[in-house]
């Protein structure tokens, strides 16, 4: 069982703030998924972070780890024994998985993607990159890595679903906003996925609230950090603590991840946490926007009022085809086929009903 975080990292928000100004309405890079096996750590804006908030929240993640654990453990069908192993299966699974979304009412458009794929990252992403999804050309590509032994029995699902988000026009806001928007929306999917039986999906859904669980539960003990009860953040805002962490924390954290994780999946975690701990900054601001915020607010709804209290936001994609296009690298106006997509609206506010019903009747934790 692997302590895992996978989400993106939008490394286009600077270009596309840069390029605003002469062409508004097209994209230029890609929304990079981050995976974080191991431990995590969080970022940004908030605020109040009172040590009882913090100490509350501490006991519960531990509490949700090892219940998510313990129902994780009971199951037969786990994703690496039933993942598409033909073209034509993933094409039907993407397609499931974007009407899905629009099910969720999550989306005023379905979008598919034009391909989707595997890919050697290179040195340095491919140990961190999940997946990325590219908002001009709507290529998603997943990381090779989930098809070696080096991530385990890793699901790919979540990070599918993830992208999927992305591709219905989920780039708005900051990257940690739009990051924290996208994964919530990805998680109520694959719970949804999960309650209508899909196979591997319960399985993905319960390791991956698990890791969330340990993620955030280390944030807090390791960077002094807290809850994110809100996406309207900004990583430029990181509130987190880099000195040496509450020792009692971090000891409580520890043996209870030992107490959960198999021998082969705590080995596989402990290198994740070491390889992340060699960049404490960027570590901290993924756990944040991936797991800290995200896990906050799909709690929050589902053992409060089940609805997320804002509204999220989408671009509606206007046309493609070829279009005369700002490349900021050639710095030049080239003719390029690409996405147009229009000015942001929002979105009903997400009832996370299928999460809800996973932690509320299933796992009796709220
Ligand atoms: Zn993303």
């Amino acid at each position: 069982m692997s302590a895992l975080v996978a989400g993106c990292s939008c490394l286009t928000c600077a270009l596309r703030r840069n390029g605003r100004r002469i062409v508004r309405k097209v994209v230029v890079g890609l929304l990079a998924g981050v995976l974080v096996l191991g431990g995590l750590a969080g970022s940004v804006a908030v605020i109040d972070r009172s040590f009882s908030e913090r100490a509350i929240w501490f006991d519960n993640l531990l509490r949700l780890a090892a219940l998510a654990d313990r129902e994780y453990d009971t199951l037969d069908v786990k994703w690496s024994m039933v993942e598409p192993q033909t073209w034509p299966d993933l094409y039907q699974l993407v397609k499931e998985i974007v009407y899905q979304i629009d099910e969720e009412g999550a989306t005023t458009q379905l979008i598919m993607p034009t391909s989707v794929g595997f890919v050697d990252y290179g040195p340095g992403r491919r140990s961190a990159v999940a997946g990325t999804y590219d908002p001009s050309y709507g290529i998603i590509v997943l990381n090779e890595r989930f098809l070696t032994p080096s991530w385990g029995e890793q699901s790919w699902f979540s990070t599918l679903v993830h992208e999927l988000v992305h591709a219905q026009g989920y780039f708005v806001g900051s990257s940690a906003t739009l990051e924290s928007q996208t994964e919530i929306v990805a998680t109520e999917v694959v719970a949804a996925m999960a309650n209508l039986d899909y196979p591997g999906a319960r399985a993905d859904l319960l390791s991956g609230l698990r890791g969330d669980a340990l993620a955030v539960a280390y944030y807090i003990a390791r960077f002094n950090g807290g809850p994110i009860h809100t996406t309207n953040t900004d990583n430029q805002n990181l509130t987190v603590s880099f000195r040496g962490g509450d020792s009692g924390m971090m000891a409580r954290w520890q043996s209870v991840r030992q107490a959960l994780l198999t021998p082969t999946e705590l080995a596989r975690s402990d290198k994740r946490v070491r390889w992340w701990e060699e960049r404490p900054w960027e570590y901290a601001e993924v756990l944040g926007k991936y797991a800290v915020t995200t896990l906050t607010m799909e709690l929050d709804a589902s053992c409060g009022t089940g609805v997320m209290p804002e509204p999220f936001s989408q671009y509606p994609l206007i046309e493609g085809g070829m279009q005369l296009i700002w490349n900021p690298k050639t710095d030049a106006w080239e003719m390029q086929s690409g996405a147009y997509w229009g000015d942001a609206v929002q979105l009903p506010f997400l009832a996370m009903d299928d999460l809800r019903y996973v932690l509320h009747n299933e796992l009796g934790y709220c």
